[in-house]
């Protein structure tokens, strides 16, 4: 039960913020002080009923509406995310705990996915092809697919919320967006920009919740289409969930991304760059770098770097400019991270750098922490930790670097440093990764390329953002035509 005066949030169903009918509430805490800075009702299956029947109601006016009318709103809604990108940053570091910085480039990704979808007219084209037969013209056209919903983690508040509702917006569908409950701020701000910028009533619709509100979308028979983005058991839920009732689903889910670091790669700008991808959010993202596989010939003098240079990082609040290292998103999560560290210390690892004490007295602090001669039965390699845990091991060549990572049940991202265009494709061609990175840290693909894993780390066929997004929040129609 409230019992502050602090904010209890609300829904925001058919262009009003609404009380949620459910009387529970969840605590938004600022994960770097350990205060409540809000209260997020945990709705029921009637908040989204409600949610759904006015997306429903808006969606055959807004569908009608003229495609470039549609990418018109966007851009205005485009200008205004412009003009607060530095209040949207603050908002994200309150209630994530990431630095201001990393809020930064966050605001920067989700503002560029609005970019992408101002280019509705020209993506949602069809094809044609005069002549099929004596006669007779073939082409497709794309069509909004009506409700569609989006499910979102709290590790990137604003950013994962933009990969899914303007683009499936932009291309005349209407939605209900379920953000996560320990980030909802975030998104009522997403939604309140979005209403200033003129899109009618019920186009957009905001539930805050939990499991109740997920599976409530997931049981809607007006519900088309989900985006799912979090953790690997429930996104394997939802995607079984959801096609099981004949839905699209695209559920983008955990990862442990590895890295392989050649003899020939360039050791300072190396080094530099997996302390920012293991290291930058405190790890809280699904492109975290969080085993590095380095070649025996350079092992010692790179892991001399690499401890050295991690133990400069500074923790502490996301606020001040001088800390690296942010808070864990709660306590529960920390402690999580805790009892790996001792697992990797209990199962033989060697500890080089312990983030265990940082320091800091109040919020979720672990440090950045690095482990050597890790193997990959130990948890530490095997396990989706979500937190600036690294781990190294050490191999003879590219081949076993690959071999190792291929073992791994996800398959997001993956990185190779080296200058030897020749290990390049080697490593192209037979890494098991959604996304790879060649010399480039976080190989988070810009938002004109779609974004997906492999393995665990996805279920779907349809990744977010780009053509792939298009085609997942589009049916498609093929006419054959012939005139008298
Ligand atoms: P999470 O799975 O706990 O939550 C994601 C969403 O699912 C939230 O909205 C939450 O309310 C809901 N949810 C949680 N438990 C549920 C349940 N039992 N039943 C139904 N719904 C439930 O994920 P998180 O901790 O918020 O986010 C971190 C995870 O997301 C990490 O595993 C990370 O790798 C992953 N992630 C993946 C990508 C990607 O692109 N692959 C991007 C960002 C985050």
């Amino acid at each position: 039960m409230i019992t502050t005066n602090i904010k209890r949030m609300k829904n925001h169903i058919n262009g009003e913020w609404v009380d949620s009918n459910g009387t529970e509430v969840e605590e938004v805490i600022n994960p770097a002080t350990g205060k409540i800075i809000a209260y997020v009702p945990l709705s029921l299956k009637l908040d989204v009923d409600q949610a759904v029947q006015a997306a429903h109601n808006s969606y055959q006016a807004w569908s009608l509406v003229p495609v470039p009318s549609r990418a018109r709103l966007l851009y205005k809604y485009l200008l205004l995310l412009q003009e607060q990108k530095e209040q949207l940053a603050e908002i994200i570091t309150m209630e994530n705990g990431k630095t201001l910085k990393d809020a930064r480039g966050e605001v920067q990704r989700g503002i560029e996915v609005v970019e992408i979808a101002t280019a509705a007219p020209t993506l949602m084209m069809g094809e044609a092809l005069p002549g099929i037969a004596d006669g007779i013209d073939g082409s497709i056209w794309r069509y909004p697919l009506g409700v569609v919903a989006g499910i979102t983690p709290f590790n990137f508040p604003m950013m994962v919320p933009l990969w899914m509702f303007p683009l499936a917006i932009a291309c005349g569908n209407t939605f209900v967006l379920k953000a996560s409950e320990r980030t909802p701020i975030l998104a009522e701000k997403l939604v309140e920009l979005f209403y200033e910028s003129g899109f009618p009533k019920g186009v957009l619709n905001l539930v805050h919740g939990a499991k109740d509100v997920v599976n409530g979308l997931l049981e809607s028979d007006d519900i088309k289409a989900i985006s799912f983005v979090g953790s690997e058991p429930v996104a394997k839920h939802v995607y079984q969930t959801g096609t099981a009732s004949g839905k699209r689903v695209q559920a983008l889910a955990g990862a442990k991304n590895h890295a392989v670091v050649l003899a020939d790669c360039h050791l300072e700008k190396s080094v530099q760059g997996i302390i920012g991808a293991a290291f930058g959010s405190s790890g809280e993202r699904c492109m975290a770098c969080s085993v590095v596989a380095v070649a025996d010939e350079i092992a010692d003098e790179f892991m001399d770097l690499l401890v050295s240079e991690t133990r400069k990082l500074k923790t502490g609040e996301g606020r001040s400019e001088d800390n690296f290292v942010g808070p864990l998103i709660r306590e529960v999560h920390k402690n999580r991270v805790l009892d790996y560290i001792d697992s990797g210390v209990k199962e033989g690892a060697a500890l080089l750098v312990d983030g265990r004490n940082p320091g800091v007295e109040e919020g979720y602090y672990v440090g950045a922490t690095i482990f050597d001669h890790v193997k990959p039965d130990m948890k530490i390699w095997q396990d989706e930790i979500f937190a600036p845990v690294l781990s190294v091991v050490r191999v003879k060549d590219l081949d076993e670097g690959i071999k190792l990572t291929n073992q791994s049940r996800f398959a997001n991202g993956a990185v190779i440093y080296t200058a030897s265009g020749k290990s390049v494709q080697q490593f192209r061609d037979k890494i098991d990764a959604g996304m790879i990175g060649v010399n480039v840290n976080v190989p988070a693909p810009m938002a004109f390329f779609s974004f997906a894993g492999n393995k665990a780390s996805f279920y779907g066929d349809l990744g977010t953002n780009g053509k792939d997004g298009v085609q997942f929040y589009t049916r498609k129609k093929v006419v054959t035509e012939r005139w008298f």
